[in-house]
């Protein structure tokens, strides 16, 4: 439990809804390497990788979705469409062998952007359980 909180504070975010750095890199006002984009999601390659291949495939528009947690019934679409989204990132990175797609969820789920991404790790042997 212990270990726990303090992974969760050395993260130090909690879900307050104020802007995060994803709507700077929606907006493009900063730079991020670009895998796949449509209308609806935006996948680019995670600055601080944990695996060869890790990718973070968000909403374009978070629409109250800064966690999974507060998914609701008008999201279905939007949900759909990232884990599909997550699935052609997968395909352009070559990640054939086998992928992991991981949503982390508030403080315990060590959440520290709170704006809803999928993680999208491939190029190496997984290990589970996660840590
Ligand atoms: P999480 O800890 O699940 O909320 O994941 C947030 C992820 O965003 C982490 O893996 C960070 O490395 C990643 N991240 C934070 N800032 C940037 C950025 N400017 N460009 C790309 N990835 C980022």
């Amino acid at each position: 439990r212990a270990a726990h909180n303090e992974e969760a504070a050395a993260k130090s975010a909690s879900d307050t809804g104020a802007p995060t750095i994803f709507d700077k890199i929606i907006a493009k006002e900063i730079p991020s390497d670009i895998v796949y984009e449509d209308e609806s999601v935006l996948a680019f390659k995670d600055i601080n990788p944990q695996a060869p291949v890790h990718v973070l495939v968000i909403p374009k528009l978070r629409d109250g979705l800064t966690t999974l947690g507060k998914a609701e019934p008008r999201h279905v679409e939007v949900l759909g469409q990232l884990l599909h989204a997550s699935k052609i990132v997968a395909e352009k990175e070559g990640i054939v062998d086998g992928f992991r797609v991981v949503i982390n969820n508030g403080a315990e789920g060590c959440q520290s952007v709170y704006h809803l991404h999928l993680h999208v790790l491939g190029g190496r042997q997984m290990k589970w359980p996660p840590g």
